[in-house]
C-alpha cells in the first residue's frame, strides 16, 4: 500500500537536484507527495528544487548525502523520519558515470566509485527503507523504484561498460529484493531510460551526445526528464498496484 487516504505519502528521492531526480521531486510533490530530495554537492540547484515545489504548495526539503557513505544514507533516512514522517516511497535516482573509456583503461579506483553509488548506495537505501516500509517492522508497506538504464542490456562499449554492469546489477538487484519483499507490502520495480536530455552526458565527457545519438532511437529523439518521471510516479502509484520486479524502457524505443 503507498497511497491510501489515511496514509500520508512521503518520498525520498535521491540525487533530486538536478536532471531526472529533480523531475521525479517535482511530479511527486504535484501527486501530493511529501518530498526529500537528497543531493551530493551542488546545494542550490537542490534549493531550487524545494522553492518550486514551496511555490506550488508542496512541501520538500532537501539534505545533503553521499549514497555512498552509509552513514550519510542513516542520517538521511532519520532526517525524513523527524521533518515529514515514515517514509512510503523510495526513488535510487542518484547514479554517475565516468570518462568515456576502454575497459583497458580503467583502473580500480573508479570502477569503485561507480559501483560505489550506483549499487551499494541503492541497496542501503533500499535497505533503510525497507526497514521502515515492511509489515515485518510494523510498517504499512511503499513502493520503490530503481534508476536502472537501456545501458544494462547495451554494455556501452568504448564508452563506460562499468556504469552499464553496474545498471545490469540494478536489474538484478530490483527483481530480487521485489520478491524478498513482495508479502510484506513493499513493491519494487525499475525504469530504464534511453538517452535523456540531462547533464549526465557532459559528466562523461560528451556533452553533445543525445544529439550525437538521437538518429539511432527509433523515435528520433532523446527523452526529457519529465517523460522519465511519469513513468516512476506511475509504478509508485496505486495504478501499478500488482506490479513488482517489473522494469519500464522509457527509450524511445529500442
Ligand atoms: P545527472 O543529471 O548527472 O544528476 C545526477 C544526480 O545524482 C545529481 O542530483 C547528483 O547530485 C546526484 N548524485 C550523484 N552522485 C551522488 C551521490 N554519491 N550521492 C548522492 N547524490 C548523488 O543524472 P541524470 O541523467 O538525471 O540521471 C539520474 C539517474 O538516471 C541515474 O541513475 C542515471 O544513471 C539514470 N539514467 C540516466 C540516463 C540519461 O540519459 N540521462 C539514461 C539512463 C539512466 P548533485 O546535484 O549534488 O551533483
Amino acid at each position: 500500500m503507498t497511497s491510501g487516504s489515511d496514509v500520508k505519502k512521503v518520498l525520498v528521492v535521491t540525487g533530486g537536484g538536478r536532471g531526472i531526480g529533480a523531475a521525479i521531486a517535482r511530479l511527486a510533490a504535484q501527486r501530493g507527495y511529501a518530498v526529500c530530495l537528497s543531493y551530493l554537492s551542488k546545494r542550490d540547484a537542490a534549493g531550487e528544487v524545494v522553492a518550486s515545489i514551496a511555490a506550488e504548495g508542496g512541501v520538500a526539503l532537501s539534505v545533503q548525502a553521499d549514497v555512498a557513505v552509509e552513514a550519510d544514507v542513516v542520517r538521511l533516512f532519520k532526517q525524513v523520519d523527524s521533518s515529514l514522517g515514515r517514509v512510503t516511497a523510495l526513488v535510487n535516482n542518484a547514479g554517475i558515470l565516468e570518462q568515456q573509456s576502454r575497459v583497458e583503461d580503467m583502473d580500480a579506483a573508479r570502477i569503485s566509485r561507480v559501483f560505489a553509488t550506483n549499487v551499494i548506495g541503492s541497496f542501503v537505501c533500499a535497505r533503510e527503507a525497507v526497514r521502515r516500509m515492511s509489515s515485518r517492522h510494523g510498517g504499512v508497506g511503499g513502493a520503490i523504484v530503481n534508476l536502472s538504464s537501456r545501458a544494462a542490456r547495451l554494455g556501452s562499449p568504448n564508452e563506460y561498460v562499468d556504469y552499464a554492469a553496474s545498471k545490469g546489477a540494478i536489474d538484478t538487484f530490483t527483481v530480487g529484493l521485489a520478491k524478498e519483499v513482495a508479502a510484506e507490502g513493499i513493491r519494487v520495480n525499475a525504469v530504464s531510460p534511453g538517452i535523456i536530455h540531462t547533464d549526465i552526458h557532459a559528466s562523461g565527457g560528451d556533452p553533445d551526445r543525445v544529439e550525437r545519438m538521437k538518429d539511432a532511437i527509433p523515435m528520433k529523439r532523446g527523452g526529457t526528464p519529465e517523460e522519465v518521471a511519469r513513468a516512476v510516479l506511475w509504478l509508485l502509484s496505486d495504478e501499478a498496484s500488482y506490479i513488482t520486479g517489473a522494469s519500464i524502457d522509457v527509450s524511445g524505443g529500442r
